[in-house]
Parts: structure tokens; C-alpha cells; sequence
């Protein structure tokens, strides 16, 4: 027997959702309670954002990912601008503070990001869709 897959949405518009903090099946707003909270199921069509246990270990590792990233940037751009006297306590102050911030402020795109990604990889299944059908409705 074929398995019965969502036909889901393409990776532009995927990402398109994910970068406005929307529901990755069907591009709700309102996924959210807070800036923190992301809700158990998408409001609109009753998509269960945390598909499987330990789910959101891809988002951690996005945001973390993002963070480094710029990290080096930071620091690399820093030492290169200041070149040949580095500016150790603006480095340090800018790198740092960047550290510090940039995970609580990415926090709810890593989410929707990861999301995107995994539903792309992975599209839902039957047992999902239907879960997801009975939450909307009922
Ligand atoms: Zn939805």
C-alpha cells in the first residue's frame, strides 16, 4: 500500500513562511503564544509542530549554528578593521553582547526554520494528517 503523504508546499514558500514566523503546512499566523512559546499545534490546520521526541534538538542546533557563525564574522571582521592594534575590549564587548543576544532574538525563526527544513525532508503522513484533521475539527 502507497503511503498517503501530505503534498505540502515547495521550498521557497517553506522558507517564505518560516522567515514571517508562520506555520510551515498551510502559512498561519498566530503559531506563537509568545516570543518563546511556540504553540502544541498550528491554529489553522492543526499541524503538530513537534513531530517526534527530541524534535527541536534541529532548532537548537540552527540557532547555535547562526550564532557561531556570526560569531566569527564578528570577530575575524573586528580584528581585521582594527588591524595591526586590535581593539581587545570592543571586540570582546561586541562579540559578546552578540553571543548573549542573538539566540533569544533568533529563537523563534530557528524554530519555524527547522520546521520548514523538516517538513521539506519529511513531508507528514497519513497518521499526521488525519491527527491533525481531528484537531481542527474537533
Ligand atoms: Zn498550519
Amino acid at each position: 500500500m502507497a503511503k498517503v503523504r501530505d503534498p505540502g508546499a515547495g521550498l521557497f514558500r517553506l522558507l517564505g513562511r518560516a522567515l514571517r514566523h508562520r506555520c510551515p503546512r498551510c502559512g498561519a499566523s498566530g503559531v506563537f503564544a509568545s516570543w518563546f512559546t511556540l504553540r502544541d499545534d498550528c491554529p489553522s490546520c492543526g499541524l503538530r509542530f513537534e513531530r517526534e521526541e527530541g524534535y527541536w534538538i534541529g532548532a537548537m542546533i540552527i540557532n547555535t549554528a547562526i550564532t557561531f557563525a556570526l560569531f566569527l564574522v564578528l570577530f575575524i571582521g573586528g580584528i581585521l578593521l582594527t588591524w595591526p592594534d586590535p581593539e581587545w575590549g570592543w571586540i570582546l564587548g561586541v562579540t559578546v553582547g552578540t553571543n548573549l543576544l542573538l539566540p533569544i532574538l533568533f529563537y523563534p525563526l530557528s524554530k519555524t526554520l527547522w520546521s520548514a527544513m523538516e517538513m521539506r525532508w519529511h513531508p507528514l503522513e497519513e497518521d499526521e494528517i488525519i491527527a491533525a484533521m481531528e484537531r481542527i475539527e474537533g
